[in-house]
C-alpha cells in the first residue's frame, strides 16, 4: 500500500537557510527551462505564412525543447543541489519520496510511504445493491441516488469580501515596502485558510461516503473545460477535482472503488423508464410524463450514474424489475 503524509516543520534557522538554498537553483532551473521554450518560439518565427514550394526559402527548424529533453538535463540540476534523504523502516514504512514544500506559514514535508506488509485489497465487483451514485453540482455540493444532500460550504464568497480589502491594502501600499509585504503575507494567509477549510470539507464529506462501505459512482470531470465558463467562480469553489482525488484515495484505503462514468445526458435520461426528459439549466425537479417518475433533478442524476457503473441500462432494468414483480411501468419507476 502506498501513502502520504504531510508534516509541518519546525526547522532551526541553519536548516532554513540550507532549504532556501535549494529551493534557489530549482527557483532558477524553472525559469531558465520556461526561457528555453520562449526562445524557441521566438527563434523559429518566421513572416512567411504561404508560399509555392518551389521559389521560398524556409529556414530549417531548430529542435524544440520538450519535456523529455528537458528532463534529461535535469541531472545537471542535481549536481547543483545536493539533497541525501535517509529512508527509516519504522512502523514497516518505507519512505518512498519526501517533498520539502515553503507556504506562507512555514515549511512542510510530504512523505510518501510504502507499506509492503499491507495487502492489497480486491474489491468486489460493482453492483446495483453495493454501489452508490452521486451528482456533483452547484446548488448542493453533491446528491446520493437516495436523495441525500451536501451543501456547499460558501467559504470562498465569505472570504472573498476580506480577500478584497486585503487587495486593496496591497494596492495602496508602496511596491516593496515593508508594509506592501506585510500586507502581501496577510493576503497569503486568507488564501491557505481558505484552502485548508476547503480541504477539510472534502475529507469529512468524502470520510462519510466512504463509511457506507460501497462503491462510488462519480461522473467523469472536465474540470477545465468548465471553469472557462462564467461558473467559474463557483466550480473552483466546491473544488470537485481535490475532493475526488480523496475520495478516490480513502475509497482505495478502504478496498472500495471510485467509477468515473460518462455524464452525458445524465439529467435529460428518466432514470425511471429511460426515455429522454428534456429540462432547462433552471428546472430543479424531474417529472417524467413517460412513466411518473418525480424526484429532484440531481437525484435522478445520480440514479443515472449509478446505472452506468454498474452496467446496467436502465431501461434493461425497468424491464427487468417489471418481469419479476409483475408491477406497472410506473410503479417501476418509483423504485428502481
Ligand atoms: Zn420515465
Amino acid at each position: 500500500m502506498r501513502t502520504a503524509y504531510q508534516y509541518r516543520l519546525r526547522p532551526t534557522p541553519r536548516q532554513v537557510a540550507w532549504m532556501d538554498g535549494w529551493l534557489e537553483p530549482l527557483r532558477r532551473q524553472y525559469n531558465y527551462r520556461l526561457a528555453e521554450r520562449f526562445r524557441w518560439w521566438e527563434q523559429n518565427r518566421c513572416d512567411i505564412h504561404a508560399c509555392s514550394l518551389t521559389v521560398c526559402h524556409l529556414p530549417q527548424l531548430k529542435d524544440q525543447p520538450t519535456f523529455y529533453s528537458q528532463k534529461r538535463d535535469l541531472v545537471n540540476t542535481k549536481v547543483l543541489v545536493p539533497v541525501r534523504a535517509s529512508g527509516t523502516e519504522s512502523l514497516g514504512f518505507v519512505i518512498k519520496t519526501a517533498t520539502l514544500t515553503r507556504k506562507v506559514d512555514g515549511w512542510y514535508v510530504t512523505l510518501s510511504l510504502q507499506a509492503p506488509s499491507v495487502p492489497e485489497l480486491n474489491p468486489d465487483t460493482p453492483a446495483w445493491e453495493n454501489t452508490i451514485g452521486i451528482d456533483l453540482g452547484l446548488d448542493d455540493f453533491l446528491v446520493t441516488d437516495s436523495g441525500e444532500s451536501v451543501k456547499v460550504p460558501r467559504h470562498y464568497r465569505r472570504t472573498e469580501k476580506k480577500l478584497k480589502r486585503l487587495q486593496k491594502a496591497i494596492s495602496r501600499q508602496k511596491k516593496r515596502s515593508n508594509r506592501y509585504k506585510k500586507a502581501v503575507k496577510r493576503l497569503a494567509k486568507v488564501h491557505q485558510k481558505l484552502a485548508n477549510q476547503r480541504r477539510d470539507f472534502h475529507h469529512k464529506t468524502a470520510h462519510k461516503l466512504v463509511q457506507t462501505r460501497k462503491h462510488i459512482a462519480h461522473e467523469a470531470l472536465n474540470i477545465k473545460g468548465l471553469a472557462r465558463t462564467r461558473l467559474a467562480k463557483s466550480v473552483h469553489d466546491a473544488g470537485w477535482g481535490q475532493f475526488l482525488q480523496i475520495l478516490a484515495a480513502k475509497a482505495e484505503r478502504a478496498g472500495l472503488l471510485t467509477i468515473a462514468v460518462d455524464p452525458r445526458g445524465s439529467s435529460q435520461e428518466c432514470s425511471g423508464c429511460g426515455r429522454d426528459v428534456p429540462k432547462k439549466l433552471d428546472e430543479r425537479w424531474h417529472d417524467c410524463p413517460h412513466c411518473g417518475l418525480s424526484i429532484g433533478r440531481d437525484q435522478n442524476s445520480a440514479l443515472i450514474i449509478k446505472s452506468r457503473a454498474v452496467g446496467r441500462p436502465v431501461l434493461k432494468a425497468q424491464e427487468m424489475s417489471c418481469y419479476r414483480a409483475g408491477v406497472t411501468v410506473r410503479e417501476a419507476g418509483r423504485s428502481p
